[in-house]
């Protein structure tokens, strides 16, 4: 078979070329190969082998490329790196490689380029494109990954327990090319990961997490996570989702099981948007549950209080996995704190006062609560279906209406506490705080609006009530 289409871009020629001066053979290989042949939109990192010095083709490339593009060289791994129109080529000479116990960095020393498909971690990946002149395009495929990929099939080229035991991260990225490709892992190398699950400890928490996002920036994230439930990677993992899982049953009475609710609203997110991080908001927003889940004889089973512990829980989650402890961080928290006001909102009549409440509390997050709230719904009766998401309709509405006419988003008071401490002559007292809170829950009952003039002669009343003198109306 030849591809010579995947390697229109001028780029190509120019390695083809360069290889050439240098007496080198050249190939493309792995993820560009695979997205080529499955039609993915063109990739925007090319990885090149050389059967010889990777680094000095690179070298020899930028000398040949009109804009003679600057060559980042990483010595530790003998690679080098170079960005040439928007793409990001990486340069490899053929390796061998060997492994320790401890590690997932191999001993290496120089191969064939049959050495490096070898040590490729599926068969999909071992694809490569022949980039010497006269066998240009020509595709070499030698543990059968066309096939493979014809039948949506995560298959390793060599024994799957070496495999997955030598670079476990390897298990991660098996189970998140199954989620992003809608493929099935073959049942041998599914069998081999849950064998050598507990491998994954020598691997980094931020390796671990750059696939998790990759499973959750996926169509369908659930794939990902039920594959990582199924090979036993999860309580390695996130545990947090792993205690969701399971139904209790007491006098008759069951819950529902929050494992499985959690991966349909991750999935309902997933088709409403692209945020990564409303993405792990959704599937947090019950980890809560666990530690608060109660019985009692008179109402059942109850998680009170299951939001506020659900955010406190993300950051404990959040810093264990070496994630970001920033205002993406904080997002996720207030998701998970919100998570059950706006359903409040779907059950019952909408009032103006009480959207207003929301926007008030969730600021400029309230359409991404909204969005989360809508996912959340997994109901399968469909007469409440309907109505959750047909009041969920007014609500957003409501947002629209009641945020134009009171501006309470990112809410001021439209009287400062400086304002009452001149009007009443006060140092500063509880009192002001009093007078404030009165303006601000006025203002988001709808009792006066938010105003100026309305909020002052609030605060004159509140004060001559409070026993306060005002000296200077
Ligand atoms: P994507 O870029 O979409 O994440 P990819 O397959 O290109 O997918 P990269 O991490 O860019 O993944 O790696 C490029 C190639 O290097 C892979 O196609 C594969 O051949 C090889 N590779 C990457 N990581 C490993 C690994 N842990 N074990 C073995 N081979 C690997
Ligand atoms: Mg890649």
């Amino acid at each position: 078979m030849n591809h010579k289409q995947a390697l229109e871009h001028n780029i190509f020629k120019v390695i083809s070329q360069s290889a050439k001066e240098l007496n080198l053979d050249s190939y493309v290989i792995g993820g560009f190969v695979r997205d080529f042949i499955l039609q993915r939109g063109s990739a925007k990192d090319i990885d090149v082998v050389t059967v010889g010095d990777g680094i000095k083709l690179a070298k020899q490339v930028a000398k040949n490329l009109p804009n003679k593009p600057k060559v980042q060289v990483f010595k530790t791994y003998g690679t080098a790196m170079l960005r040439y129109d928007d793409i990001e080529i990486e340069f490899v000479g053929a390796r061998k490689e060997s492994y320790d116990e401890n590690s997932r960095n191999p001993a290496v020393e120089n191969g064939t380029l049959e050495d490096d498909q070898n040590r490729r971690d599926f068969t999909i990946n071992a694809l490569a494109l022949n980039l010497n002149e006269d066998e240009f395009g020509n595709l070499l495929d030698p543990f059968g990954g066309i096939q493979d990929l014809e039948n949506k099939i995560i298959r390793t080229p060599l024994d799957p327990d070496i495999t997955y035991s030598d670079d476990p991260l390897r298990m991660m990225r098996a189970i998140r090319f199954a989620t992003q490709l809608g493929f099935r892992i073959e049942d041998e190398s599914l069998n081999a990961i849950t064998r050598n699950s507990h491998r994954i400890e020598i691997i980094t928490k931020e390796r671990i997490i750059v696939e998790l996002n990759k499973i959750l920036e996926s169509d369908k994230p659930s794939i990902g996570f039920l594959l990582l439930e199924k090979t036993g990677l999860l309580p390695y993992i996130l545990p947090e989702l792993m205690a969701l899982k399971g139904i209790d049953e007491v006098e008759g009475q069951r819950h529902k099981d929050n494992f499985y609710h959690t991966l349909e609203v991750v999935d309902n997110i997933a088709e409403n948007t692209d945020n990564l991080w409303l993405r792990w908001a959704a599937l947090l927003h019950d980890i809560g549950k666990a530690p608060t889940k109660k019985f009692s004889k008179k109402v059942g089973w109850t998680f009170h209080g299951h939001e506020f512990e659900g955010s406190k829980m993300v950051y404990r989650l959040f810093k264990r996995l070496k994630m970001p402890l920033n205002d993406k961080m904080k997002f996720v928290q207030k998701m998970v704190f919100m998570s059950s006001r706006p359903i409040v909102l779907a059950q019952d009549i909408v009032t103006d006062s009480a959207v207003r409440r929301l926007i008030f509390d969730a600021g400029d997050f309230v359409e991404d609560l909204m969005t989360l709230c809508e996912a959340d719904i997994t109901t399968k009766n469909p007469k409440k279906f309907q109505k959750y998401h047909n009041n969920f309709k007014i609500v957003r509405q409501k947002i629209v209406e009641v945020e134009e006419r009171d501006h309470v988003r990112n809410f001021q008071p439209p009287i400062s506490g400086e304002e009452i401490m001149e009007t009443f002559n006060l140092k500063p007292s509880k009192e002001i705080g009093i007078i404030k809170e009165t303006i601000k829950e006025a203002i988001l009952e709808g009792e006066i609006p938010n105003e100026y003039e309305a909020a002052y002669n609030l605060m004159l009343q509140k004060g001559e009530k409070l026993g306060l003198i005002a000296i200077n109306k």
